[in-house]
């Protein structure tokens, strides 16, 4: 079940870590967030070093869908009403400067890079789509609506934002790591102030960026209340038509889709990891009605972290951890985050004032009815009695029989059938 990305890929490889180090900063994590710090201190000339407990872009970020946009989803309108204008402006500034970003590095890069313009629609509520625009418009941004795409159903509505982009995750990574200073196969255990211990040796380090997509510190932060993981589903499909753009359905159980040279990725079947879902049946279910012609050649599914409220947690690790940093919960939206939290991060470790800080602090409240969700899960799932537990926080796992693995409902940490770990938060497999 490997992704489009890691079949078109030839990965690079980096060696494991051999014996102590002293560095300034320390990367715990090489997914695109960690990544892309690396590369941001790698310019500013600043030593640190990365650390990957098994391959870059082994867990998320091989199977994204790459679309680089500043719209995720309709977000401006609950911006603008939840933390007012200054924020919201800072929100789309920050993510607007990571398209800009990525658009200059991938000017002589062979990563398809291509500028394509971004649409959110709803199949049913236009007048969500009109108040997005309006938020919108106070922001300053230029957006436009339509009720035309060409997609095969009626949309009620769609906003676009012009001049956005998609490329190949893996063929960029391949592209801006070849100088970094990374050990792959070198997982952090633990942290002793800012001394990391692996398991090839340890980490000295001034400053700690965690980017492990669930932060692995469960003592400071709260994580384990503030991010919960959702699950989504892509198929590929030859023969299908080029919807020329990106498409995403606001609702969070819509579909989603792009083009990759001939092929269309259809995405959707989502569900809170754990629960029950559409998966690939509903992909595929999709594309017999509407493309009966096309011929699935790739399908994968995977996970993203979300936050109570829409906005990632970059920033200092928790109120009362010094030296220690975060990049999380992107919500299905961490191709630009991660370049935001690149941009966030490196000025923070080097001492200097950063111009998006404030609306993605992890400190900020967390007061937001998905804390109350959350905590309905976690009391729910500790409370079922069943054999096969969660080793992270002991909840009780599901079975989920269309990837045939054990899911925790909690947090998303997910086992093979045997028990093999294969998503975090938890660190162990299971004990059968
Ligand atoms: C179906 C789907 C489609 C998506 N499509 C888009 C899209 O079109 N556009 C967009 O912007 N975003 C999209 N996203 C979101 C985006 O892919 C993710 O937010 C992003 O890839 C997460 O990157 P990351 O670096 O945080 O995590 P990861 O890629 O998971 O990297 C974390 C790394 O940390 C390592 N690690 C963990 N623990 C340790 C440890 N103790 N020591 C050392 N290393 C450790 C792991 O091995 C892993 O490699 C999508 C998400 C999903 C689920």
């Amino acid at each position: 079940m490997e992704s489009l990305w890691e079949q078109t890929w030839e990965q690079p490889s980096f060696p494991a870590l051999d014996g102590d180090r002293n560095t300034d900063v320390l990367i715990v994590g090489g997914g695109m967030a960690g990544i892309l710090c690396a590369y941001q201190l790698h310019g500013a000339g600043v030593p640190y070093v990365l650390v990957e407990a098994e391959t870059i872009c082994n867990g998320i970020t091989k199977n994204t869908t790459a679309k680089i946009t500043s719209q995720h989803g309709l977000i401006y309108d609950k911006l603008v009403s939840k933390f007012g204008i200054q924020r919201a402006k800072q929100y789309l500034a920050a993510n607007e400067a990571a398209l800009e970003t990525y658009r200059q590095l991938c000017r002589n890069m062979d990563c398809d890079f291509e500028e394509k313009a971004a649409y959110t629609y709803s199949l049913d509520d236009a007048g969500k789509v009109d108040r997005e625009l309006n938020a919108l418009d106070k922001l300053g941004f230029s957006a436009e609506c339509t009720d035309q795409t060409p997609l095969p159903f009626h949309v009620a509505g769609a906003i676009r934002f012009p001049h956005q982009a998609q490329f190949h995750p893996l063929k960029f990574v391949s592209g801006i790591t070849k100088n970094l200073h990374i050990y792959e196969h070198t997982r952090v255990q633990e942290l002793i102030g800012t001394t990391a211990v692996t398991d090839h040796g340890r980490i000295r380090a001034k400053k700690i960026i965690v980017t492990t997509h669930f932060p692995f510190l469960n003592k400071h932060g709260s994580y384990f209340l503030k991010l919960y993981q959702h699950r989504s589903y892509v198929i590929a499909l030859e023969g299908a038509p080029n919807v020329d753009g990106m498409y995403v359905d606001q609702a969070q159980t819509g579909m989603s889709f792009r083009n990759y040279k001939n092929l269309l990725l259809a995405g959707g079947g989502d569900h809170r990891t754990g629960k029950k879902g559409g998966g690939w049946r509903e992909l595929r279910d999709f594309a017999r009605r509407h493309y009966p012609q096309a011929k699935e050649v790739y399908h994968w599914a995977t996970q993203d972290c979300m936050s109570l409220d829409g906005v990632p947690y970059i920033g200092p690790y928790s109120a009362s951890t010094k030296d220690l940093y975060v990049a999380t919960g992107f919500n299905k939206w961490g191709m630009t985050t991660s370049m935001v939290s690149a941009m966030i991060l490196s000025d923070l470790v080097q001492g200097k004032k950063t111009p998006y800080e404030e609306v993605f602090s992890p400190s900020r409240s967390i007061l937001h009815p998905q804390l109350a969700v959350n905590g309905f899960e976690a009391v729910t799932s500790l409370l079922t009695p069943t054999t096969k537990r969660c080793p992270h926080l002991g909840c009780a796992l599901k079975w989920n029989p269309a990837e045939h693995t054990w899911d925790c409902p909690c947090h998303g940490s997910r086992f093979t059938q045997d028990g093999k770990l294969i998503d975090n938060p938890a660190t162990d497999d299971l004990n059968n």
